[in-house]
C-alpha cells in the first residue's frame, strides 16, 4: 500500500497515482519521503501505537 499519492516510476520515469505505472506496467514507488516535522504534535501517539522502547520495537528496527 502506498502511502504517498504521488508515485514515480523507477523504469520509465513517469509520474503516476497507482503502485503499478500506466505507461509501462512497470513497479512506481513514492515520489518522496512522508513529510516529517521535530514539532510533530502526534509523534507521542504514533509511538504510542508502535510501542516505541519495548523489546519488541527493537527487534523490529532495520539493522546495518
Ligand atoms: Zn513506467
Amino acid at each position: 500500500m502506498a502511502k504517498q499519492l504521488l508515485q514515480f516510476c523507477s523504469s520509465c520515469s513517469k509520474w503516476g497515482l497507482n503502485v503499478v505505472c500506466s505507461h509501462c506496467g512497470g513497479s512506481a514507488k513514492a515520489a518522496a519521503p512522508l513529510k516529517w516535522s521535530p514539532e510533530d504534535q502526534r509523534a507521542g501517539i504514533r509511538r504510542k501505537i508502535n510501542n516505541v522502547g519495548t523489546e519488541e520495537w527493537l527487534s523490529s528496527l532495520p539493522k546495518i
